[in-house]
């Protein structure tokens, strides 16, 4: 028989739904015609489609002509940034971004750069919140977008969003939200926040990967993303993927339903993982906003147990973790969000993310936090950071 693994790191990718398959394959059988074919096959495989952008649309408040179907979150915030930028050139050339974005959102901004763009990333704080003063302080008359996430991905924390839409309308700037982390965890109306572009991924929420969405406000300025044939307004050109963003309809539609109940469900079991880690191990800290987070979210510092090796032995036990996030594993290089908290390189090395679902349940929480135990008492026992052992008994 199979181990059972325990998942834990919904922040970079979630299982698909059995729900969000069955609809895939359902679409891999009757939807293979062109989608803009005028005969019945064409026809079938453009109602899917239409379908999934209205129950994309619904979840966020939008019209179903607001939404843009891409190949993930990476593409919606290349598009929303470089998009709206190149637009409006002529209106300005400054942008303002944050220290944490995800490396889609930042990246995007430093080829901007090249091009000439003049691009403020404002600092966080210690809870990884960004400041807002430093928004309103950065805004001046050549400020033509801002970039700012509704959660960060990695330590959890929610951004004053709603204010910042608030700011950037008052000063006739355009406002772009990374939503990825955020979809399923936080009430999203568009309308409501008052955003011009909102990024949204299908594989953070039980979706497909390779697929996602981009809110853009009716009336916004924004360059088209591909150039072909007149797809998806004849702003994104290329052949739909009509089974993919099927399921992406799905996915989306039950991630929102009932959001509150399912919303607070994580947060207890997180709440009860936090306080068992808390209560089971010595010297370790919660990173991120104590409160305004993201349910499932818990990142921990072990001090003295170097994350490479925590994780390494949490595998070899079946649980799945992750050290800093994702993309930075890839790379080597220390988590820039961390590091633009204030952390130190010592704390940032001995940083473990745990991202909660519901499918968990309190008895394997219970299990989970005594191998956890198990496994930072022995790196910390022979880890290389060696601050550590002289302080505390083993
Ligand atoms: C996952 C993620 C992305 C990238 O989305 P993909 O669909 O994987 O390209 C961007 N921003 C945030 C906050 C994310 O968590």
């Amino acid at each position: 028989m199979e181990r059972k693994m325990f998942y834990l790191d919904h922040a970079s990718t979630t299982p698909l739904s059995p729900e969000v398959y069955k609809k895939m394959l359902e679409c891999y059988a009757k939807c293979q015609g062109n989608n803009t074919s005028v005969y019945a096959i064409g026809r079938q495989a453009n109602y899917e489609l239409e379908m999934a952008r209205a129950k994309v649309a619904k979840a966020i408040g939008a019209e179903p002509s607001e939404i843009y179907f891409t190949s993930g979150g990476t593409e919606a915030n290349n598009w929303a940034i470089k998009g709206i930028a190149r637009a409006n050139r002529a209106r300005g050339n400054h942008i303002i971004t944050s220290q944490i974005e995800h490396p889609s959102v930042l990246e995007s901004c430093k080829e901007l750069e090249k091009e000439g763009f003049k691009v403020t990333y404002v600092p966080v704080d210690g809870n990884g919140v960004v400041d807002y003063a430093s928004i309103i302080k950065a805004i001046g008359p050549n400020t033509i977008l801002i970039s700012i996430m509704t959660a960060n991905h990695e330590v959890g924390s929610l951004q004053p969003i709603r204010a910042i839409a608030e700011l950037a309308k008052q000063n006739e700037v355009y406002f772009h939200t990374d939503a990825i982390s955020a979809v399923g965890n936080v009430n999203l109306s568009v309308k409501d926040l008052g955003v011009d572009a909102l990024s949204i991924s299908a594989h953070k929420i039980n979706g497909p990967k390779g697929v996602g969405a981009l809110y853009i406000k009716a009336g916004t300025n924004i360059d088209k993303f591909m150039s072909g044939g007149r797809q998806e307004n004849n702003l994104r050109a290329g052949t739909a993927n009509v089974p993919v963003c099927a399921g992406f309809g799905v996915a989306i539609e039950n991630a929102t339903t009932d959001l509150e109940d399912k919303v607070r469900e994580v947060r207890v079991l997180r709440k009860y993982f936090q306080k068992k880690i808390s209560e089971e191990i010595h010297n370790i800290a919660l990173n991120g906003h104590p409160t305004q987070r993201l349910p499932g979210n818990c990142s921990i510092t072990f001090e003295g147990a170097e994350a490479e090796a925590v994780v390494m032995l949490l595998d070899k036990e079946g649980i799945c973790a992750a050290m800093g996030s994702t993309s930075d594993y890839q790379t080597n290089t220390p988590s820039h969000i961390l590091q633009a908290m204030g952390k130190d390189s010592e704390t940032i090395r001995s940083t473990v993310r745990f991202t909660l679902g519901s499918e968990i349940s309190r008895e394997e929480i219970d299990d989970i936090v005594e191998t956890i135990r198990k496994v930072v008492k022995k790196v910390r026992s022979i880890s290389a950071i060696r601050i550590y052992k002289n302080k505390v008994e083993l």
